[in-house]
């Protein structure tokens, strides 16, 4: 155990490494790093760790988050893509010796080749120029996560639990809430990062799913389908699809569809609900 003051989550600490190191943050790969240890224990509340878990941290910077990571799990692997963090990270994470970095694009990893069989946890102040494709890629390639705790833009946490008909509902609070039940767990200022980011972001638990809560008979054309009725926002349903090149449905096949689960003609994807986007894509299988 590193006592809280020698910590990074310290500031002086923070600062003190970087100097040595003589680090220059690049603004390519989304490099805010916390330096607030109230922030890093709710995350740590928020994520659940015990000594039972194989966690993974994507991006772990410099290592703040994974000193205390590295405390309270089994074993940390900590994935990297900045090369010249990796010397700072084998000397902050040096006390510990549960901790594998690796350093490599997280979007390239093979996971479970990585962590092996059990199932993981992942927790990540996410880099925000690949939150979507990040959190989307675990989900989609059925990683083997019992949840995924991430600090994220707010904007994006508050699109990730919207409910049908709000103004953040979108193809991303669809795809989210199919594998996963959201929780903002906080709500973080930027001054609890160096550099300070451009917005405000938020702690998200995302808890996997052991199944869906919804059954879609092709689950690849449902989130075309939603992804379609949401690349045209204030269009019908219907215009979406039409526009949208990659479906070739009549709009005589989407309505008939449409009708047969009860919705009308005109209907907005923005007000429909996963469970409604599952219904309607079954009728079109059935159609296909
Ligand atoms: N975890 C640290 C903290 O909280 O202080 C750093 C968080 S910073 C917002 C994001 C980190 O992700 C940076 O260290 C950055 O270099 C890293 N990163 C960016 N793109 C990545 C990628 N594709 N794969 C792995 N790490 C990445």
């Amino acid at each position: 155990m590193i006592d809280e003051s020698k910590k990074l989550s310290n500031p002086q600490v923070t600062i003190q490494t970087i100097r040595k190191y003589h680090f220059a943050f690049q603004k390519k790969f989304g490099q805010n790093f916390l330096i607030d240890s109230h922030v890093i224990h709710k995350i740590m509340e928020a994520a659940e760790i015990t000594k039972q878990d194989v966690v993974l941290e994507i991006g772990p910077g410099i290592g703040t988050m994974t000193q205390y990571l590295a405390e309270q799990a089994g074993r940390v692997y900590a994935v990297e893509i900045d090369k010249n963090l990796i010397p700072v990270l084998e000397e902050t994470l040096a006390p510990y010796d549960n901790v594998t970095i690796v350093n490599q694009d997280i979007l390239k990893v093979d996971i479970p080749k990585l962590v092996g069989e059990k199932k993981i946890k992942i927790v990540a102040n996410l880099p925000y120029y690949i939150t979507t494709p990040i959190i989307m890629g675990l989900f989609e390639n059925h990683i083997p996560a019992e949840a995924v705790t991430v600090m994220v833009q707010k904007e994006v946490a508050e699109r990730m639990q919207a409910k049908p008909g709000t103004k953040d509902y979108g193809a991303l609070s669809l795809a989210v809430q199919y594998y996963a039940s959201p929780y903002i767990a906080a709500n973080v200022p930027p001054n609890c990062f160096i550099p300070r980011p451009n917005v405000g972001s938020a702690v998200i638990k995302l808890t996997a799913y052991a199944s869906p809560p919804v059954s879609v008979i092709d689950e690849k054309l449902m989130f075309r389908l939603i992804r379609a009725s949401f690349n045209q926002r204030r269009k019908t349903l219907v215009n979406g699809i039409r526009n949208s090149g990659e479906l070739s449905f009549t709009k005589e096949e989407v309505e008939q569809a449409l009708s047969a689960v009860g919705l009308s003609p005109n209907v907005r994807g923005e007000t429909m609900s996963l469970r409604q986007f599952a219904a309607f894509s079954d009728e079109l299988t059935k159609r296909m």
